[in-house]
């Protein structure tokens, strides 16, 4: 089963109903990511002109950005039915043997978080993917024979936060590869905009704008800050909201005024005043805010990266003036390091 969940974040099995159904179900509907989807929209339609299964896609980058979306569209674009499964759920050849050998014809096989596979899966998966067959191991050492067994042709939807685990065989077995970024604030109102006529939310454009500022560029975090908003009129009565209901709603759930959130702010601030403002390893980062290092690189990092936060060098992570200036910390040297301690 495919878990939504931002990182360290509990379930919710209403908030999962909730994301479901605001799921866009046509690359028409899916905002943003123009390059992707125009490629994606080429790939679809040249295989419905040969009447086969399209190519499998790679899809990489951050949380919350869409790649499950998008799975569930080529799925729903290409009239095929899905499957979804993950890496982490993959622990044995056996486990990918039996997902595969259950596919119906032209199905489309969506495996997040590709890059935990058991590595024996792995291996099965490039001859599946080349070659729609598999070898089954039977019987152990010497007298062990491999059987092979002829798969139905799928189209496999791999997603992965850390494109650089993937063991390049693997990679180069997607027909299509593509990384997607960041939304901008202008996107991500398109997105909040969708998303409260389905909630039955009335935004006016500047409340619509606040959410997008605060959403950290990821179309998940803009739906959820308007879920949040959402809960705040309900129990306020109101039925519209203005921009002093959205700062109340968020500032309750320590978003901060560009969308940082509690994990992103103890980075930024280790990083700069118990590290003097780097360089530091990841993992000692991690450690200081009790942390995954997985998680920092894979959730925190790129987009404080991408505003300009913080920097990666041979060396380590360092913090980058504007994050002093957000901190209102007003230069390295006023900062006492951790070595001081
Ligand atoms: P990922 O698989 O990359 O973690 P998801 O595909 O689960 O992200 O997207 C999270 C939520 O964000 C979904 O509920 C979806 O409604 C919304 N979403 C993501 N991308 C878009 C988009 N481009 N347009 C509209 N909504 C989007």
């Amino acid at each position: 089963m495919v878990d939504f969940r931002e990182a360290g974040e509990p379930v919710d099995e209403t908030e999962l109903a909730i994301e479901g159904a605001l799921r866009p179900t046509s690359l028409a509907e899916f905002v943003g990511q123009q390059k992707v989807r125009g490629q994606m929209q080429l790939l679809l339609d040249a295989a419905r002109i040969q009447q086969r299964p399209a190519d499998h896609i790679l899809l990489s980058g951050p949380p919350g950005l869409g790649k499950t979306t998008l799975a569930m569209i080529v799925a729903h674009e290409s009239g095929r039915p899905l499957r979804l499964s993950s890496g982490p759920a993959i622990q044995h050849a056996g486990d990918l043997a039996a997902l595969l050998s259950s596919l119906t014809p032209g199905e489309v096989l969506f495996i997040d978080e590709v890059h935990r596979m058991a590595r024996s899966a792995e291996e099965m998966l490039y001859l599946a993917m080349e070659d729609f067959r598999i070898d089954i191991m039977v019987g152990k050492g010497a007298g062990a024979t491999s059987i092979p067994l002829d798969l139905a042709p799928f189209t496999l939807v791999g997603a992965t936060t850390r494109s650089g685990l993937l063991p390049n065989p693997l990679r180069d077995r997607f027909g299509f590869t593509a990384h997607l970024e960041f939304y901008e604030p202008e996107e991500l109102e398109r997105v909040i905009e969708r998303s409260a006529v389905m909630l039955g939310v009335s935004l006016p454009p500047a409340a619509r704008a606040e959410i997008a500022r605060r959403s950290r560029g990821t179309p998940r975090i803009a739906n959820r800050l308007l879920r949040r908003v959402r809960d705040y009129l309900v129990v306020h009565g109101r039925t519209g909201a203005d921009i002093e209901a959205v700062d109340a709603a968020l500032d309750l759930y320590d978003v901060d005024a560009i969308g940082l959130d509690r994990l992103d702010r103890a980075v930024l601030d280790a990083l700069v005043r118990r590290f003097r403002g780097g360089p530091v390893g990841l993992g000692t980062l991690a450690v200081a805010v009790g942390e995954e290092a997985d998680t920092i690189e894979s959730v925190v990092e790129p987009y404080l990266v991408r505003i300009g936060f913080m920097g990666r060098t041979p060396r380590g992570r360092i913090a980058m003036p504007e994050a002093y200036a957000h901190l209102g910390v007003p230069s390295v040297d006023s900062v006492l390091g951790f070595d001081d301690l």
